[in-house]
């Protein structure tokens, strides 16, 4: 019976994203944080950078696929969430759920809440209440915290 139960849970899990239980979290020394990164992915993921408006290549990703945290490969948005908002940054209007969590940023004159990926703690972007409907949110995230990944029917140039 227990059997059939872990089979029943491992077929009804989506075959994108893989569910692996408790978070097991991703921590790792500055030094190696800064061996692991390039300096642009280590400014925003460790240090709460923000990238240029339109320097992501990932502007243009349309395929269909996940988006992956840069810093530790946990898979942050999938990509029919995404959506053109004209800001320059890549923007999702959900991320997966569970895999992102948010904190309170005074790093401007105002509150912006911060959103970071839920395993390693590296920064991605902040959230704004101007995106599209069902959620009426905007994830925008630096492109240089996110590697894409195209599913597997996808062309993977
Ligand atoms: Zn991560």
């Amino acid at each position: 019976m227990f059997f059939i139960s872990i089979l029943g849970f491992l077929c009804i899990s989506s075959p994108v994203v893989a569910h692996h239980g408790p978070v097991e979290p991703v921590t790792m020394s500055k030094e190696e944080w800064k061996d692991k990164l390039t300096p642009d992915q280590y400014y925003v993921l460790r240090k709460e950078g923000t990238e240029p408006a339109h320097s992501s290549r990932l502007n243009e990703e349309h395929r269909n696929g996940v988006f992956v945290c840069a810093g530790c490969g946990y898979e942050l948005f999938l990509s029919n969430t995404k959506y053109d908002s004209g800001t320059g940054w890549p923007s999702f209007y959900a991320p997966i759920e569970g895999h992102v969590e948010t904190k309170t940023d005074w790093k401007l004159f105002y509150p912006r809440t911060e959103y970071h990926c839920v395993r390693c703690g590296g920064h991605q972007g902040h959230i704004f209440n101007d995106g599209p409907e069902p959620t009426g949110l905007r994830y925008c995230n630096n492109g240089v915290a996110l590697e894409f990944i195209p599913a597997k029917d996808e062309d993977p140039t």
